[in-house]
């Protein structure tokens, strides 16, 4: 049994050691693969129409132009995507398929392509050296978007 000294101490490690400054996550560009790689940014209808249900309920988007603009989950940026095909945007499992994260619009959030790809690729995705339900860093950050989706929710028009 853990004492709660050392937990909370672990924890803050944890925090400090492995979660990445919220810095890290604003401002970085996105220079990703998805650019000139048509099949990539392709969006399926599918895709398209959930991102469009996300956004109505996110009270950060406004619809503009042929755009949603709003901000991004993750690193509270500007965000825009064309109401379209999805270019600008991508839908973010707040806690993660690989974990078992349902598509149900709370669960769901939109992200800069870059950041949602950070935050798949270095802590949702489960490895031999990480095991997310197990990091109390992560399971945090994922509770402060999930806290962070709630507070941005407006209920959809019927
Ligand atoms: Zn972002």
């Amino acid at each position: 049994m853990l004492s709660t000294t050392f937990a909370l101490g672990l924890k803050n490690h944890l925090i400090s050691a492995k979660l990445p400054p919220k810095e890290c996550f604003k401002q970085k560009p996105y220079y990703g693969r998805y650019y000139g790689r048509k099949e990539n940014f392709m969006k399926s209808a599918g895709t398209v129409d959930l991102m469009d249900r996300v956004a109505r309920t996110d009270k950060t988007f406004e619809l503009v132009d042929g755009h949603w603009l709003g901000k991004c989950l993750i690193c509270n940026g500007r965000l825009s995507f064309r109401t379209s095909d999805g270019f600008g945007a991508n839908i973010e499992h707040i806690y993660p398929r690989v974990l078992g994260g349902t598509d149900a619009l709370e669960n769901l959030a939109l992200t800069h392509p870059g950041c949602n790809g950070e935050k798949g690729r270095n802590w949702d995705k489960p490895s031999k050296r990480r095991v997310p339900e197990r990091n109390l860093a992560y399971l945090e950050m994922v509770k402060r978007f999930q806290e962070r989706r709630q507070e941005r929710w407006r209920d959809p028009e019927i």
